[in-house]
């Protein structure tokens, strides 16, 4: 029997797939379709095709637009899993896991009406031909026919209906190009400027010219102009006109990755623990079938050779492999390394590639031609063959959540379901487990693997400084010893790193005499202050009161509400080290496209000093020669205001303190808190995690937090303060009605109640961690059934996201 019917998703919110006749038997689940939804045409994805007869009456398929799958079945089934468990359209599923260039995009054309004749001049018909003949864009059209008479006779055909506007798929990959210049052809340089004068010589713009053919070119404008003030628009144009060279349109070229030497046989031999861990790795690798494993060690401890050996069996067995990293950028050592065993057979996936570089490096994958994909959470979807090993390095980073928009998915879990469907084995790696992964471990769902020791180097030194016995005894932000140690590593020529953590968005209040921050007497997670209405408010469980006026604890009045703005930071050390050179890093000072490394390469080669700066400073960096690494406000981790700050406060100071103890020279990490007694600073200085996770662990035990449930946290937007605050009313009395009062906490105002024009509140619900995806799916639709039937007037307004296992 023919299948007559073909299920196509859409990447719309809509939580439902579309029933369409296919025209033959070649369509098949993978392909994308160009159909009519609603009035308009789109792109779908075919999920499924069957013989089922739906009662409506269906449409038929417009066009089939690939001519095999793009996606396997594999991926198309871990998009519906993520669909259901996060709770997603299965088309917002899919398009995540497609790569620019192969997605659902379209544009609007332009066509001229069959058979026109109307009383136009020559110059008019040629606009049309035009447009008849190339099928021109909307866009295009819009920029050619920008002014003057073409700009008037467009507007009247297309009102005229002498030329219509038509949605069509965007099939072709179309790549963003930008201006080059080059040696015009024909031009030599030396004799060109032989023949100049002496005078001629002098002026800029010939120097300008002298100096670009020293370059490798073409190269972009814009890079030209950023490196060397010679070459100015002026002094470029100057020597075009002069016909010397001349502009091109080329594609964007994308960031450097390493390229250079690979050697496949020059594995380090393992030693130690690392030998045991792999044996285990091998022997599930050889079973053939799913096996999760947290390799657990320090920074340095040799994860990573770990890794490279577990890859290298994988390839042999003819299988490929699959690493995620928290984001490329931070991690070039990482990719190096892989790069230097594995050469061509990785296709990198950077978030900083072009986006011909990123199609270009998919279909390698697709194709088999390349065996192993590393790269960021999006990378979980990468066409990858025959996967037999995914590892997930520094598993506990958060940036392996997506947050916005839709799916709002985790790729350590999405790697571990996409492992289970290929009976596949998965490494998780860190030297700071999260707390979901520690008790996996537990439950026996994950097999720890303990590397306890480092083989090159020792653990630095770690400095708790209380800031209640350097009140008086401060330089700047920074206490006399840290001051003191700074000076002293600055006059031995060596280098000093502070990190200032910036939670930019929460403020809190804290005692200036005792540096307590109030918390919730429910959630124990710090109040955040909200001077809207002068409260301290539990954004968990709805809690709220009063902004304080004396210290709960010692009864000081001197409160002070803290929050963004530590920039002052910087201007404060430079007053105090008025010789040093300082260099800040933070996401201000990296959003350029070589921001992050160049930074990174300016403090490596001793361009700097001091480097200032965010968490960000903490990842991924090696830097040998420094000796002190100071963390100013320890703190504002703590004040958080969240159930994860403790864990977060410890991640953070392992990495710091992993950033130095790495080189010859040893390090000591200096920490200034308020709160030297907090568990998770007491067990960092002694880096015992495994005591840390134990307290925190039972923290989360008692409250009920994840991994002892699983939290879903509902978010309401709206222009309108009293909208958004009725739904979240309603929509809460929903969800009691159908779980009962316990797992509800909230409805209240979100930390950033106010963002971009709209008001934001949210509501949790905490549910057994054995909720699977059907069960997810099944209840949260129950509750939306429910709310749909209470919901205020004005609802359609606010806006609902769902974000399951939210991690703020
Ligand atoms: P991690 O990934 O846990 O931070 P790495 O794998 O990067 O640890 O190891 C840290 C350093 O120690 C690296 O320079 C690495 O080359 C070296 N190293 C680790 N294990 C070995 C080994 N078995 N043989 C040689 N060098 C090793
Ligand atoms: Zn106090």
């Amino acid at each position: 029997m023919n299948k007559q019917f073909a299920d196509i998703a859409f990447p719309t919110a809509v939580r439902q797939v579309f029933t369409y006749k296919t025209r033959d038997d070649s369509i098949k689940p993978g392909m994308r379709v160009w159909v009519p939804l609603r009035n308009e045409f789109a792109i779908g994805m075919v999920v499924r095709v069957h013989s089922e007869k739906p009662e409506f009456e269906t449409r038929p398929i417009e066009r089939i637009l690939d001519s095999e799958p793009i996606m396997n079945e594999t991926v198309l089934k871990l998009t519906e899993w993520i669909h259901r468990f996060y709770f997603c359209s299965w088309g917002e599923a899919i398009q995540a896991a497609l790569p620019v260039g192969l997605n659902f995009s379209s544009e609007k054309r332009l066509r001229v009406k069959k058979g026109f004749k109307g009383e136009i001049t020559e110059e008019e018909l040629a606009i049309l031909e035009e447009i008849e003949e190339k099928s021109i864009t909307l866009k295009d059209a819009e920029k050619r026919w920008r002014d003057g008479k073409g700009k008037s006779f467009f507007k009247k055909a297309l009102k005229q209906g002498w030329i219509s506007i038509w949605e069509e798929p965007k099939q072709k990959v179309d790549f963003k190009k930008i201006k080059h210049w080059r040696i015009k052809d024909g031009i030599k340089p030396d004799s060109v400027l032989e023949e100049l004068t002496e005078k001629e010589r002098g002026t800029k713009w010939v120097q300008a010219f002298e100096e670009l053919t020293t370059l490798e070119l073409p190269l972009p404008n814009s890079e030209l102009q950023e490196m060397d003030e010679l070459f100015t628009t002026y002094s470029l144009n100057r020597i075009e006109e002069e016909g010397w060279i001349e502009s091109v349109d080329l594609p964007v070229k994308g960031d450097e990755i390493y390229k250079g030497e690979f050697e496949p046989d020059q594995l380090n031999e393992l030693m130690g623990e690392q030998e045991g861990a792999f044996e285990q790795i091998r022997e599930a690798l050889d079973s053939k079938s799913f096996k999760s494993f947290l390799l657990f060690g320090v920074t340095g401890s040799g994860k990573t050779e770990v890794y490279i050996h577990a890859l290298k069996h994988a390839l042999d067995q003819g299988r490929g492999g699959l690493v995620l990293v928290p984001e490329i950028a931070l991690t070039p050592q990482t990719v190096k390394r892989f790069y230097q065993i594995f050469g061509d057979q990785i296709a990198v996936l950077h978030s900083r590639l072009n986006e011909r570089e990123k199609y270009e490096a998919w279909q390698s994958l697709k194709s088999g031609e390349k065996r192993i994909a590393i790269g960021p959470r999006s990378a979980v979807f990468a066409p990858v063959e025959n996967l037999g090993l995914i590892v997930v390095d520094e598993e506990h980073d958060n940036s392996y959540k997506q947050q916005n928009p839709a799916p709002r998915y985790h790729a350590r879990d999405v790697a571990i379901m996409r492992a289970h469907m290929e009976g596949a084995v998965t490494i998780l790696g860190s030297a700071t487990p999260g707390m979901v992964s520690v008790q996996a471990v537990k439950e026996e769902k994950h097999t720890l693997l303990h590397l306890p020791m480092r083989p090159t180097g020792t653990m630095p030194e770690v400095i708790i400084l209380n800031m209640k016995e350097y009140k008086s005894a401060m330089r700047g932000p920074l206490t006399v010893e840290l001051y003191e140690e700074t000076q002293k590593a600055l006059d031995r020529k060596e280098q000093v790193i502070f990190l200032y953590n910036r939670r930019g968005f929460a403020s809190f209040m804290q005692c200036e005499d005792c540096g307590h921050i109030p918390e919730s007497p429910e959630s124990s997670t710090s109040l955040t202050y909200h001077k809207r209405k002068n409260i301290l408010l539990d954004h968990y469980s709805g809690y709220s009161r009063r902004a304080d006026t004396r210290c709960e604890l010692c009864g000081s009045s001197d409160l002070k509400t803290k929050g963004s703005g530590t920039q002052q930071v910087e201007e404060q050390v430079q007053e105090i080290f008025p010789d040093a050179r300082l260099l800040r890093m933070d996401m201000d000072t990296t959003s350029g496209k070589h921001g992050h490394q160049k930074i990174y390469d300016q403090f490596l080669s001793g361009g700097a000093d001091i480097l200032i700066g965010t968490q960000i400073v903490a990842k991924g960096l090696d830097f040998p020669n420094v000796t002190v690494v100071g963390v100013i406000n320890a703190d504002t981790e703590l004040a958080f205001p969240s159930f994860r700050a403790g864990e977060r406060m410890y991640q953070l100071l392992s990495q710091v303190a992993g950033r130095a103890g790495r080189a010859e020279k040893p390090g000591v990490v200096y920490v200034q808190t308020w709160k030297p007694e907090h568990p998770a600073i007491r067990y960092a200085k002694t880096h015992d995690f495994k005591t840390f996770a134990r307290y925190e662990l039972h923290q989360r035990e008692m409250l009920m937090f994840p991994p002892y449930s699983r939290m879903i946290v509902f978010q309401f937007k709206s222009p309108s303060w009293s909208k958004v605050q009725a739904v979240a009313d309603k929509f809460c009395d929903a969800m009691r009605m159908v779980v009962g009062e316990n797992p509800v906490m909230g409805p209240s105002p979100s930390v950033i109640e106010w963002m971009s024009g709209k008001y934001q509140w949210e509501a949790n619900i905490k549910l057994d961690r054995k909720y699977n995806a059907s069960a997810i799916e099944k209840l949260l639709d129950t509750i939306f059934k429910k709310y749909d039937s209470i919901k205020p007037k004005g609802a359609g307004a606010v806006r609902i996201n769902v974000d399951v296992d939210a991690v703020e």
